[in-house]
């Protein structure tokens, strides 16, 4: 069986430069908040990979030198990886690196694909075996069984297999290849860095590199890097372009550019429509920390209500996702946050976080600062319920844990024991997406609405539905 889960992660590449492997662990180090639980680099000398992988933050798998100069070359690989249940074994860590007839290979993927059980019942049944949980191997095994001669060629064969959501980095001895999907789900960019070429997928990677942000990789667009330089490829039908809305709600980093558009300021923008769709008598606005500050900047200017710090979080441990056991998660928040009396004592608080999945955390979040004293809590959600599970990479549970599922607003607010609950309406975030400047086309808004833009298998949708 895969993983119950999607994969959220990061990736990260580099070709042409001398400290190849340092800068791509520099690269993840950037993108440590689109996965937590394990992580990787494969590096090329032009004449063999090497990889090091292993379970947790970028800065204990990576801690000593030996590390780097057992990964010596001139281009390099990464990856970030962020599992839930059932996916945290060694055998999952990124990037899988093989050896097969025509040398070796090593990828790292973010996003999920939606067919990859039915590809590999396939491939097992023609005599594969599989030595991971990961849906990315599938994408290995096409790639070895390809007929076609040139790399580009038996990668855009085997991608032509697969649907759903990927952004690959691919290294060999001698290339580097990274590929978007045709819709487009999950972000990826260029940039150059001297002569070197980077692809990473956010901007603040580029950033801390001192990269030069070149452009994006576009949906569908297949960019081989070699001894010659870049080339682009169009190796696939187009389809229509559907840009994960959720990247611009949590999980992308505010101070990066995705899908060419500013996040900082597409959160404060959901903030400030938050505001003139449910405005409320208060003293002040505060923010559940990290995720919550850009949006309630935004409320509080809408507003004109007084900002402030109400909750300090403590920045050492990860994402409350991570630990998968619901007990775990319950005691998490308090590990996690802490309300300062002082601030919310006697005070009408409008409280701003950028989701609620399960309503877990909102409801150990309102009790605290209750138990500081607010007189009246005013929860407010800078995106509309969640209430559809995502199956393009993004790690949002079964049907069935998302509280708005099934649900009313409602008997969300008793739950939580708020004393209002309001949530960011789905035209009005898609208009404040479009009115940022440049169009963003469709976004996939699938957890909001259900509309899914890339069918997939009745089976899996039964099952992470929570039909059955
Ligand atoms: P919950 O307790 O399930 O309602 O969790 C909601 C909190 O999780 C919010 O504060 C979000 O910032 C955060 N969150 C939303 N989506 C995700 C995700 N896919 N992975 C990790 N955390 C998330």
């Amino acid at each position: 069986m895969f993983d119950k889960f999607n994969d959220e992660c990061g990736v990260f590449g580099i070709y042409g430069h001398p400290e190849a492997a340092n800068m791509t662990y520099l690269g993840l180090y950037a993108l440590q908040h689109r996965g937590q639980e394990s992580c990787g680099i494969a590096a090329s000398d032009g004449t063999r990979l090497k990889t090091h992988l292993g379970r947790g933050l970028v800065a204990d798998v990576f801690k000593d030198d030996e590390i780097f100069r057992q990964l010596p070359g001139q281009a390099a690989i990464g990856h970030v990886r962020y599992s839930t249940a059932g996916g945290n074994d060694i055998r999952n860590c990124q990037p899988i690196a093989v050896s097969y007839a025509r040398g070796s290979v090593a990828v790292a993927h973010n996003g999920n694909l939606v067919n990859a059980q039915e590809v590999r019942n396939e491939l097992e049944a023609r005599g594969s075996i599989f030595s991971t949980t990961a849906d990315t191997e599938v994408i290995i095994h096409l790639l070895a069984h390809s007929q076609s001669d040139a790399l580009p060629d038996r990668i855009a064969e085997a991608l032509r297999q697969v649907r759903g959501a990927y952004s690959l980095v691919f290294l060999t001895e001698t290339r580097m290849v990274a590929v978007r999907d045709p819709h487009g789900f999950r972000p990826l960019v260029l940039g150059q860095l001297g002569d070197a070429f980077v692809v990473a997928s956010e901007t603040c990677a580029l950033d801390l590199i001192e990269a030069k942000f070149v452009r994006e990789v576009e949906a569908g667009e297949m960019l081989v890097f070699d001894q010659n330089g870049m080339t682009s490829f169009r190796p696939f039908e187009p389809q229509p372009y559907t840009p994960c809305i959720f990247e611009f709600v949590y999980f992308a980093r505010p101070d990066s550019t995705v899908f060419g558009r500013q996040v900082y300021g597409m959160r404060k923008g959901f903030g400030r429509q938050l505001a003139r769709e449910h405005g409320v008598e208060a003293d002040i606005v505060i923010p559940v920390p990290d995720s919550g500050v850009p949006a309630a900047i935004g409320y509080a200017e809408e507003s004109g209500i007084p900002f402030e710090m109400g909750l300090i979080r403590n920045h050492y441990i990860g994402r409350t996702f991570i630990e998968p056991q619901q007990s775990i998660r319950h005691f998490g928040v308090k590990i996690k946050l802490n309300a300062i009396r002082e601030v919310l004592a006697g005070k009408r608080v409008v409280v701003i976080d950028d989701s609620v999945v399960r309503g877990t955390t909102s409801r150990k979040i309102i009790k605290m600062i209750r138990q500081a004293g607010a007189k009246e809590i005013h929860m407010r959600v800078s995106s509309p319920p969640t209430s559809y599970p995502c199956f393009y990479g993004i790690d949002t549970p079964t049907r069935k844990e998302l509280i708005a599922s099934s649900h009313t607003n409602a008997e969300i607010c008793r739950y939580i024991t708020a004393d209002t609950l309001g949530y960011l309406s789905l035209e009005g975030m898609l208009k404040e997406a479009g009115a940022l400047e440049g169009a963003l086309g469709k976004c996939c808004e699938a957890c909001f609405s259900g509309n899914y833009p890339v069918k997939f298998p009745r089976l899996k949708a039964d099952t992470q539905l929570g039909l059955f």
